[in-house]
């Protein structure tokens, strides 16, 4: 059986809900769109349709390998399907998750993360180097199963369809059980926020459920304004730069650092630095964490008697009672 590729089918509908969304927000908020902005995601789009159309042939050679070799044979019966897209849909998050966790996988998709707005056109921002980064491993390995090759990447491309549409601010929260159990603009908004609370949150591709499910859930809070992009936002919207930045940087660890260093910087997470002159986001939630609990306390001291307050832990979690008693 050959099936098409239902995202060769929906380019028309994402221009034209671009064009669509592009026209609401100028009435209400201009700043939602920025035409330099705007045309680089759309020539990442266009460049990653031909980075695709490239190495097609590498992925049918590789496809029919991994079918060939399976352990057993599914056909094509009505249960396969949501099987297939649910497995498929799973695999999407183990991806997501590593392509935020390890700095190699990171280099492929920080393109996605590149741009400061939020809205359609940046859905279209998808990487030309996934191939090159082997990403797609975490998706073809139910092939082996005996999923049939044309059913995964129907699915696969279903899946990349549903998530055009949760990358905009227009929508605020959808009906409850759709934000219980779907990938949602809300949910998404997180996943693109740089605010350190959001930080590799909410790696769902279709079902917000595996968030839940492996901890890396976080709601969006309405008391807490979203930045978008990176921690260290690229400041350029030269394409080759936004595309090959990271890939770069990890060339130019690869050759400075000491040899006992050089692994982590291709599997560490991305800021890892041997010489701790960098952050990861781990690092980053700290710092935020040690200040929100550090304002707690003095909220909640300002309150009390000057001996009280004294007493009341710094955020390196020493007390100040000595320094402020020699005062
Ligand atoms: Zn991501
Ligand atoms: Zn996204």
């Amino acid at each position: 059986m050959t099936l098409p590729n239902p995202v060769d089918y929906a380019v028309p509908a994402f221009v034209a809900l671009v064009l669509i969304e592009m026209f609401v927000v100028r009435r209400a908020n201009r700043d939602r769109y920025e035409p330099r902005d705007t045309l680089t995601s759309l020539s990442m789009g266009l460049g990653s349709t031909v980075a695709g159309a490239l190495t097609a042939g590498a992925i049918v050679l590789m496809t029919n390998w991994l079918h060939t070799h399976r352990f057993f044979d599914i056909p094509y019966v009505w249960w396969a399907w949501p099987l297939c897209f649910v497995l498929d849909d799973l695999n999407y998050y183990l991806f997501h998750r590593a392509a935020h966790r390890v700095r190699w996988f990171w280099a492929a998709h920080v393109n996605h993360h590149s741009s400061q707005h939020y809205n359609l056109s940046t859905a279209l921002r998808q990487t030309w180097t996934g191939i090159f980064a082997l990403g797609f491993v975490f998706r073809l390995w139910p092939l082996l199963l005996g999923f049939p090759v044309p059913m995964l990447l129907f699915c696969g491309g279903i899946n990349l369809i549903y998530q055009f549409w949760i990358h905009t601010e227009v929508i605020g929260r959808c009906p409850r059980w759709i934000e219980a159990v779907m990938n949602t603009p809300s949910h998404h908004r997180v996943h693109h926020a740089v605010n350190p609370r959001y930080l590799d949150k909410n790696y769902a591709g279709v079902f917000i459920v595996w968030d839940k499910f492996f901890g890396s859930f976080a709601a969006e809070r309405d008391d807490e304004k979203i930045r978008y992009g990176l921690v260290k936002q690229l400041g350029s919207f030269n394409l080759l730069h936004s595309v090959f930045h990271e890939w770069i940087g990890i060339a130019r660890d690869l050759v400075e650092a000491p040899w006992r260093a050089k692994l982590m910087y291709l599997v560490g997470p991305p800021g890892w630095s041997h010489d701790g002159s960098r952050e990861t986001s781990d690092m980053i939630r700290a710092r935020w964490e040690e200040r929100e609990t550090w304002r707690t306390v003095k909220n909640t001291t300002s309150s009390l008697s000057a001996a009280d307050r004294a007493a009341a832990p710094l955020p390196d979690g020493s007390a100040k009672a000595a320094s402020t008693a020699s005062a």
